[in-house]
């Protein structure tokens, strides 16, 4: 029998619930009533549907990587070119879904919190595109840390809000935005980045998200004729992956991966790697995995990947972890910025260096594979965001 998850209370096994301060409780019950109501309405997934079609440019293809396949000699490797969406990545899915949910409350203004600055750059294009006000809370470590991005979002008209509390970065951004959401609840919408957060977050981030994993499978079976034998994706929070994994779960048959950042080194305190290195901890609203010190104080995490150092993990990976059903892997900044070079080279593909890492776990692993392996790794973004990154890492002035 298929198992659903999350159960009623929000957690996937142990993992996930809702872990706020009380005044929060009555905002996220609301929720998750309008998301029960939505998820089941014809008209608003046709709406979803519509934008997927005609403002992001969906369905994303699945590309065979045909030179990328011959060289490393084994797997027969696919991308899905999520690298072409509206925006350049994947987040733009869940952002016209919850904003168009967010429409449907009668809400008028959406807050969100960023790190590196790519999901308030998401954000604030799915606020213009429907003409709400965008307040976009940031650490001023990482405002001035991101500073294309910072202007990507004033550009698209939104607020960015600097957060001077803390560690000044990510996590102190995201207390910032819960104390923006009691107070304004009237109005406003928390938009998430990822499938992380109280209970409803992760399950509705994760079905916005499906739509990569279900057009995967009508594409495959085109193609191939069969279900691929490995699916991989690189974790941060866990949407893009979760997204492409979601409809596979019960194909027992689909090797699912997941990418952690190793950043440089699991033996050094560089690293993304939550499920490897961290501990259960409750933070942003969730129980899951974190990268803690003793104390459960958050530490920072550290990629060459931007989109890839939050220090937690989405309460479904915690999940398919501890049951088997996912694996997750690790790829070090070295390994991804090789994959980030070849794939370029070889296909005209510049990827994101986040999805780097799940193309790097495919240049390790297809060599030893046969040929009738199918690999498919989901491009989640493009590169060129990246490309100031990379030109200082190989010492090139732009
Ligand atoms: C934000 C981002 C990620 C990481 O987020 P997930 O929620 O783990 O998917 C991965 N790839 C790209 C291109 C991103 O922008």
């Amino acid at each position: 029998m298929k198992t659903v998850f999350p159960d009623d209370r929000g957690y996937y096994n142990e993992f996930g619930g809702v872990f706020l301060p009380e005044t929060l409780i009555p905002l996220v019950e609301t929720l998750t009533g309008e998301w029960n109501k939505a998820k089941v309405s014809d008209e608003f997934w046709s709406m979803i549907n519509y934008y997927h079609k005609y403002y992001t440019g969906r369905p994303s293809p699945l590309y065979y990587a045909e030179r990328l396949t011959k060289k490393l000699g084994g797997a027969k490797i696919y991308f899905k070119r999520e690298d072409l969406n509206h925006t350049g990545a994947h987040k733009i899915n869940h952002c016209i879904g919850q904003i168009l949910l967010a429409k449907k409350m009668g809400k008028t203004r959406i807050i969100a919190e960023t790190g590196a600055g790519q999901h308030g750059v998401a954000a604030a294009t799915a606020a213009a595109l429907f003409g709400l006000k965008c307040v976009v809370y940031m650490g001023e470590i990482d405002i001035e840390r991101q500073k294309p991005n910072v202007f990507r979002m004033k550009l698209l008209g939104a607020d960015v809000t600097s957060v001077k509390d803390g560690s000044k970065t990510l996590k102190d951004a995201v207390t910032a935005a819960m104390q923006d959401w009691v107070t304004n609840v009237d109005d406003t919408y928390y938009l998430l980045g990822s499938v992380m957060g109280p209970h409803p977050y992760p399950e509705m981030i994760r079905t916005f998200q499906s739509v990569i994993g279900q057009e995967l499978k009508t594409q495959i079976l085109e193609a191939e004729n069969r279900l691929p034998d490995t699916v991989t994706a690189c974790v941060g929070g866990g949407s893009n992956s979760i997204g492409i994994f979601y409809p596979f779960i019960e194909d027992k048959e689909v090797k699912l991966v997941g990418v952690e950042a190793a950043g440089l080194g699991l033996n050094t305190d560089k690293h993304a790697a939550t499920l490897a290195k961290g501990t259960k901890g409750i933070f942003h609203g969730m129980l899951s995995y974190f990268i803690q010190d003793d104390d459960g104080q958050i530490t920072e995490p550290y990629s060459i990947s931007a989109g890839l150092d939050y220090p937690g993990i989405g309460p479904e990976h915690a999940m398919l972890k501890q049951t088997g059903r996912a694996i997750y892997d690790l790829a070090t900044d070295e390994e991804a910025l090789n994959a980030f070079h070849l794939t370029s080279q070889l296909e005209g593909i510049i990827p994101a260096l986040e999805s780097s890492h799940a193309i790097a776990y495919a240049i390790r692993t297809a060599p030893k594979l046969p040929k009738e392996h199918i690999m498919v790794v989901n491009l989640s973004g493009r590169g060129d965001k990246d490309i100031f990154a990379i030109a200082d890492r190989m010492g090139v002035k732009l």
